[in-house]
């Protein structure tokens, strides 16, 4: 199977196999797993991946790892082509979707206030208080 470039406005919601579908207005990118296995696979774009069409094939940067799915694949998309990588294990795939989770989590942590950071200096300094005095 190869897959072929789509420049979409939006992502269909019945997915084609073998297309890679890109939005460039929504910045999402989204084919069916090259597996088989049916998994819709999300890319955020430009953010994880980058989506470009080669002579209307589909060319996928970094790799595909498919973390989120039973088959764990993992695979680039060279001009279409799906060329297969080692799969992730489960706690790779765990690590892999944690840190994932953690990028996205860490651009909406505000600095944290001076209350809050007053607040937190009078919890730690009771804690060692009551830890002195073995309470
Ligand atoms: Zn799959």
């Amino acid at each position: 199977m190869r897959y072929v470039y789509q420049a979409v406005e939006r992502i269909p919601k019945p997915l084609s196999e073998g297309v890679v579908y890109h939005s460039r207005e929504f910045e999402v990118g989204a084919l069916l797993c090259a597996c088989g296995c049916g998994h819709r696979v999300s890319l955020l774009v430009p953010d994880s991946h980058q989506i470009e069409s080669e002579g209307g094939m589909a060319t996928i940067r970094p790799s595909i790892s498919v973390c989120d799915a039973p088959c764990k694949s993992h695979y680039f998309i060279s001009a279409g082509r799906v060329e297969w990588l080692p799969a992730f294990s489960a706690s790779l795939a765990a690590a892999t979707m944690r840190s994932q989770i953690a990028r996205h989590a860490s651009r909406d942590v505000k600095p944290l206030s001076r209350m809050q950071r007053l607040w937190a200096a009078i919890v730690k300094a009771y804690t060692k208080f009551r830890a002195a005095l073995g309470i």
